[in-house]
């Protein structure tokens, strides 16, 4: 379970200085009291059996799932120690923030803390974790243990007070409860910092699937309002189909059961935040009732559970750290990320949350992206991963040059094209699916981990289908490229192609967020107020002289507007004459001349004829004909295919 023994002091091996300093045998009483949740402050105490001599506290650092260190050290306050009566000092560490040194008094055997969490930061993006109405625990940011100790062998003994007649869920056990007082049976640090608690005023629970030959899972969902939880009864066939398709896909389970934590709010921030055996999801108030927001999340659950198989479970040896002090190397990412990112929508397809088209139209739009990606002419795939620490909630100005997270959407490239040789390379008898079931599978338990390295991978993939996979990945991670791996997408029989016509996905995330996408053809990103948000080098625009942080003033001597503008796309197209586009500069406005004439781009794919259809049969249920995806693939492939169907 813990392979980074190169990072691993010998005190960490022998378990010394934890042992020095608490008996690992007595748990930690962590206490929460959540009832000003509302104004996100969350009140916490601690009882730290201990030994009196020098002791070292350690608040929780590198998270898991966010991959770097992130733990909200800054938003920890109101931060006092005691032994019996007496204050104990402490002192933070001058270049490790996140310890605290004190001196335990002589004749004490137990440390009291009492500190504060300001909730303005939720897990893993910006935002409150808390509102009038709901709140998102995660433990991590309202605990200390011992420094040196593993997190595995400290036990924790946690409760919390909810605010009067907050409903909750996590996947902790209670052991006793009364009135908004809720104890929780004790569990390993590792446990309680991967089981967060949603609470609400607004709650619904569904049974998605019974406890039988799977173990039972549950939808479990807070919210702003009842509507928020107004999920239709085919969105919860769909997350039912998901269950049972993620069954057939990897084989067995490494949970006892599992809860899909969902807060539906534009109050905190969103997110999604995977566990062994529960998700902490967040999105808009109405994601269940507007179409379009429907759509864009559609893949968030299916992503995160996917996780509970790829990067809980397995986990880059990197990420497999002994606690959340230890650094995380994460060069991996795009196993651990972009296989999830590629796995996660096409369950989302297979379960029917998407349609086949929409799948297609998802996946062109990050094939256009990735392909106008400036940055991956200096920086290779792998180093996104690498630098997640400090790519991670940068603003997006100069985004293209910089290259951002795109270890995931590239993931969904390069493991689609890592399907589509698999299925070409043996004439349909093998697919992905069978390297999820080998890798992933296995025997069904309670959650483990078992880390793997680059060299693992290869070795699985040629247990399935002999293939250079050592050479391919390394040439799609670690080299710069001018274009994006476009492979998958044409050796499952589609290509990327360019039209008038709109993206249903781009449309959607255009008419919410307001930006006008104009990344394909002029190479611009424009804000709603017409904010230069970023600007692609070598694009036409840039070449203008065009770059993020100007603002668009007029487009051809008149006004600037989204309409507007693709208004002089199109007629540039037919006049053959230069955009003339005024933008300010700070105080400074200049007419930008801008030589593109190619009209409207707007990505899409299309199927390339004579090329067997292998997308539409790796979208295709496992469990059943889905009611959306379509069986247009000819019946020799999918009978190659059924003959791997569960
Ligand atoms: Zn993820």
């Amino acid at each position: 379970m813990r392979l980074v023994l190169l990072f691993v002091s010998a005190c960490w091996l022998s378990g010394s200085c934890f042992a020095a300093k608490q008996n690992p045998t007595a748990p930690l009483r962590l206490s929460v009291d959540l009832t000003e949740a509302p104004r996100n402050i969350f009140h916490a105490s601690l009882i730290v059996p201990a030994t009196p001599g020098e002791m070292t506290l350690v608040y929780p650092k590198w998270i898991p799932g966010n991959h770097r260190p992130s733990g909200p050290i800054a938003n920890l306050t109101g931060l006092h120690f005691r032994a019996g009566d007496q204050e104990v000092p402490w002192r933070r560490d001058p270049v490790e923030m996140y310890s605290f040194h004190l001196t335990v008094p002589a004749n004490a055997n137990a440390i009291e803390a009492h500190y504060d969490l300001i909730s303005t930061d939720s897990a893993g993006a910006g935002g409150q974790a808390a509102s009038s109405n709901l709140l998102d625990l995660n433990w991590n940011q309202v605990v200390l243990y011992p420094d040196g100790a593993a997190s595995d062998a400290v036990q924790v003994s946690a409760s919390v007070r909810l605010p009067a007649g907050w409903k909750y869920a996590t996947a902790l056990t209670a052991a006793r409860t009364s009135g908004d007082e809720v104890e929780f049976a004790p569990v390993s640090l590792t446990t309680l910092v991967d089981s967060p608690l949603i609470a609400g005023t607004h709650f619904r629970e569904i049974e998605l699937v019974p406890s039988g030959e799977i173990p039972v899972h549950y939808l479990d969902m807070v919210g702003e309002s009842e509507i928020a939880l107004d999920i239709s009864p085919q969105d919860i066939a769909a997350y039912r189909k998901l269950v049972m398709e993620a069954d057939a896909l990897f084989g067995a389970h490494h949970y006892t059961e599992y809860r899909f934590l969902f807060t539906l709010s534009d109050e905190v921030g969103h997110h999604g935040v995977e566990h062994h055996q529960s998700s902490d999801n967040s999105a808009a108030e109405r994601t269940f009732t507007d179409p379009q927001k429907r759509m864009l999340e559609a893949g968030l659950l299916p992503h995160e559970f996917a996780h509970s198989w790829n990067g809980k479970y397995r986990r880059p040896a990197g990420l497999a750290t002994p606690n959340y002090q230890e650094p995380m190397i994460a060069d991996l990412l795009w196993v651990y990320e972009g296989l999830t990112d590629y796995l996660g929508n096409v369950l989302t397809a297979r379960s029917g949350l998407w349609t086949a088209e929409q799948y297609r139209e998802s996946l062109a739009a990050t094939a256009a992206m990735l392909d106008h990606r400036a940055g991956r002419s200096w920086r290779p795939l792998e180093d996104t991963a690498v630098s997640v620490q400090t790519l991670r909630m940068l603003g997006p100005q100069w985004e293209n040059w910089r290259r951002s997270l795109d270890y995931y959407p590239e993931g969904d490239l390069i493991w689609l094209e890592v399907d589509s040789i698999l299925r070409r390379q043996s004439e349909g008898r093998k697919t992905l699916d069978d390297f999820c079931r080998r890798f992933h599978g296995g025997e069904s338990g309670p959650p483990k981990v078992v880390p793997y390295t680059f060299e693992d991978i290869v070795r699985e993939l040629n247990a399935i289908v002999p293939y250079d996979w050592g050479k391919l990945l390394k040439d799609r991670v670690r080299k710069p490229s001018e274009h994006a791996p476009l492979g998958g997408i044409e050796g499952s029989g589609w290509r990327l192609v360019y039209t008038s016509k709109p993206n249903e996905f781009l449309a959607a995330i255009e008419k919410l967020s307001k930006n006008l996408d104009l990344t394909s053809s002029l190479g611009l990103l424009v804000g709603k107020d017409g904010q230069l948000i970023d600007a692609i080098p070598g694009s036409p625009a840039y070449a203008a002289g065009l770059g993020p942080g100007m603002k668009l003033i007029a487009v051809n001597g008149r006004r600037w507007s989204a309409e507007i503008m693709k208004d002089s796309l199109r007629a540039a197209h037919e006049t053959h004459q230069p955009i003339e586009i005024i933008a300010q500069n700070g105080d400074y406005f200049r007419t930008y001349s801008v030589a593109y004439y190619d009209g409207e781009k707007v990505p899409h794919l299309e199927r390339a004829e004579g090329r067997p259809d292998l997308l539409t049969n790796i979208l295709m249920s496992k469990t059943g004909q889905s009611s959306h995806t379509s069986s247009s693939a000819g019946p020799e492939l999918v009978e190659g295919m059924s003959s791997h169907s569960p």
